[in-house]
């Protein structure tokens, strides 16, 4: 067996993909990295079992990106995702990583994006199409997608095209591509019809599996908390403020982003330093020499640079960024915990990537309990006990004869009582750190989330994703990016502002929103389903997978309750959009009864093996005996 590829260098990727690598700071391959970029620049078909979170894009990006003809500008690669949100992440990683392939073009494609925009772009000529499969379905029924020159396709996490009904559409969209290119199919887990489809499509597929060696931990605590990119930096400082550390070691994916992270705590009055491996050797291990001696505190550190890291007086491990791979978290939270001491690892997570997380949590065979950023209260009380205890430490330990002289003098001079220069002086030292702190200005983690939760993911949104952070921070969204009911832009025109912020509130809580029922033209003899319901609608229209309310779906028609004040653009497209290749045809039957918006979808429920409520999601179209018997509306057909 050939040593483990420990360097881009050993990728055989080419010079400008290589200088690419280096500007973005990623230290080593990650294991998909290491595993899959071989196979698919050798132009092999490809089956990897990957989660997000672990590399998987660059996985497939930077091979296939190698084997661009630059000169040709029609679509050579497609990369086909179950969201929109992901083909827009997966569309700006293409581009962030050709930035030295000059005249490089890719276009992401998916549903509620204005038809006219992507044509013009297709027309221009593109070398790569990122899509959900309905819009891209559109494009090749209205033939303005030509996948003739395309050699390799790209099926990104396919689980997920599953759950969301879309993978009769993905089966379509591969019996319309060449017949000789290279398909790669990426998923989380292996469920049988992704493994029908894998045999259908690919062709002697090299399998990728990391495998995940379990190891215990028994000396270390693990929390993580939930919180999107944008708020990490707030809570890293809320954390460092009220855990009692020693030294502490954060982990960042590379080596950009630990210079930057060590600067900015610096600037927040967390005095820190990087170790990674741009740094010298003699450097670096000055720098480690500070953190044993207690010279330094804080170390933003990434994985390679930390490798075997021995100081015992690291108190906390902090994952700023997830690891890629349970191997990486395991080495990371073993730096503390050392010699028989107890450790504390604290690990960031974002959304969408709770799966990784149940992956750590049984790598590691303990459970990681959630933990919420220290609130606004907590850190004002941490800091006044602090105070408390600093002074009556220096009571204790200190001579302070000539300063109650000083204090005497100005009592005297002034006529001010002892209290009143006291306190005085404690605004004087506290002025940098407060004790009372605004009230209000809470950091925004998210709310902890099951794991099924996260995975309803279906969510489109009305703002474009962040941009990737330099840092190489994924694209990330702070809070769930809650498209609201579309009434939001319909606009309830009395009080339109004030009431989109409740009716988002309250749909957050799981509260109670206001639906329309609409008819569509596809039932059960056309084999329409919740799951691709629900999946056609959420991309398309860009309403979130929990408020798609209650569906029934008849022999030759179905109906869905979602949120009032649809805008007309929305309903015109959704009348085209396709469930099993019929339109929907959508039209309105009135308002409906109050929906709550759902916690999980029907389609999670599905893909948890339970069986969706049939008053809720009837496949039958009738209500269980016990409710009410009909639908509650009456069809005017
Ligand atoms: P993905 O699993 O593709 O969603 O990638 C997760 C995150 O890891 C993204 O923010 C990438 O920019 C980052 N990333 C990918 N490969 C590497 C690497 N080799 N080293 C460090 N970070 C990486």
């Amino acid at each position: 067996m050939s040593p483990p590829i420990t360097q881009f260098e050993e990728l055989a990727l080419s010079p400008p993909l290589l200088q690419t690598l280096k500007e973005v700071g990623y230290e080593a391959p990650s294991p998909i990295q290491a595993a899959c970029i071989p196979h698919l620049l050798a132009g092999h078909d490809l089956i990897g079992q990957a989660q997000t979170g672990t590399g998987k894009t660059a996985a497939f990006a930077l091979p296939l990106l190698d084997r661009l003809d630059l000169t040709d500008r029609q679509p050579q690669v497609l990369v086909l995702t179950p969201t929109r949100e992901l083909a827009i992440q997966v569309a700006e990683a293409f581009q962030s990583y050709a930035r030295h392939l000059p005249g490089f073009h890719v276009l992401p494609i998916y549903g509620g994006q204005s038809m006219s925009l992507q044509l013009r772009h297709l027309r221009r000529g593109v070398h790569v199409v990122v899509g959900t499969p309905g819009r891209i379905m559109d494009h090749l029924r209205r033939e303005t997608l030509a996948l003739d020159g395309l050699r390799s396709v790209v099926l990104d996490e396919a689980d997920e095209m599953l759950r969301m009904g879309f993978i009769e559409d993905v089966d379509w969209i591969l019996e319309k591509t060449p017949a000789e290119k290279q398909v790669a199919l990426f998923s989380a887990t292996m469920p049988e019809p992704i493994r029908r489809v894998a045999h259908r499509h690919l062709r002697e597929p090299r399998e990728v599996k990391i495998q995940t060696r379990t190891a215990t931990v028994a000396t270390v605590r693990q929390r993580y908390c939930q919180v999107g990119v944008q708020h990490k930096l707030e809570a890293l400082t809320r954390v460092l403020e009220v855990e009692e550390t020693d030294a502490v070691l954060i982990f960042v994916r590379t080596k950009i982003a630990a210079t930057e992270l060590a600067e900015r705590l610096e600037a927040r009055g967390y005095p820190s330093a990087a170790l990674h491996g741009d740094m010298t050797q003699a450097l670096r291990e000055k720098t480690i020499e500070q953190l044993r001696g207690g010279g330094l505190d804080i170390m933003v550190a990434t994985d390679v640079a930390a490798r075997g890291l021995d100081v015992q007086r690291i108190s906390h491990v902090v994952n700023y960024d997830i690891p890629s791979d349970t191997e990486a978290y395991i080495h990371r939270i073993g730096r503390t915990g050392r010699a028989g001491r107890a450790g504390e690892a604290i690990l960031f997570v974002a959304p969408r990537e709770m799966r990784m997380l149940r992956v750590i949590e049984k790598a590691t065979r303990q459970p990681i309990t959630p933990m919420q950023p220290p609130s606004q209260a907590a850190i004002a009380g941490h800091r006044l006990n602090r105070f408390k205890q600093k002074i009556l430490d220096t009571l204790a330990a200190q001579e302070l004869g000539f300063f109650q002289e000083v204090v005497g003098q100005i009592e005297r001079e002034q006529d001010i009582g002892a209290r009143d220069i006291a306190a005085a002086l404690a605004y004087l030292m506290q002025r940098d750190r407060p004790l009372q702190l605004p009230e209000g200005v809470e950091a925004k983690p998210t709310r902890p989330q099951r794991v099924d939760e996260a995975r309803d993911r279906a969510e489109p949104t009305d703002r474009p994703p962040r941009r990737r952070e330099r840092s190489g921070e994924s694209a990330e969204f702070a809070a769930k990016p809650t498209r609201p009911p579309a009434a939001d832009e319909a606009g309830d025109r009395a009080e339109p502002v004030a009431r989109s912020t409740r009716q988002r509130e309250r749909a957050r809580e799981g509260a109670e929103f206001e639906v329309m029922r609409y008819r569509l033209e596809v039932g059960h003899q056309h084999g329409a389903t919740p799951q691709n319901i629900v999946g056609a609608i959420a991309n398309e229209a860009g309403i979130e997978s929990r408020y798609i309310g209650r569906i029934e779906i008849h022999d030759d028609y179905s109906t869905v309750d979602l949120p009032i004040g649809m805008p007309e653009e929305i309903f015109q497209h959704l009348k085209k959009v396709r469930v099993r290749q019929y339109p929907l045809n959508i039209s309105r039957l009135g308002p409906s009864e109050p929906e709550r918006a759902r916690k999980r979808s029907v389609a999670d429920r599905a893909s948890a093996g339970e069986k969706a409520p049939r008053s809720a999601r009837s496949r039958s179209g009738q209500r269980e005996a016990g409710t009410a018997s009909r639908p509650r509306r009456e069809f005017k057909s």
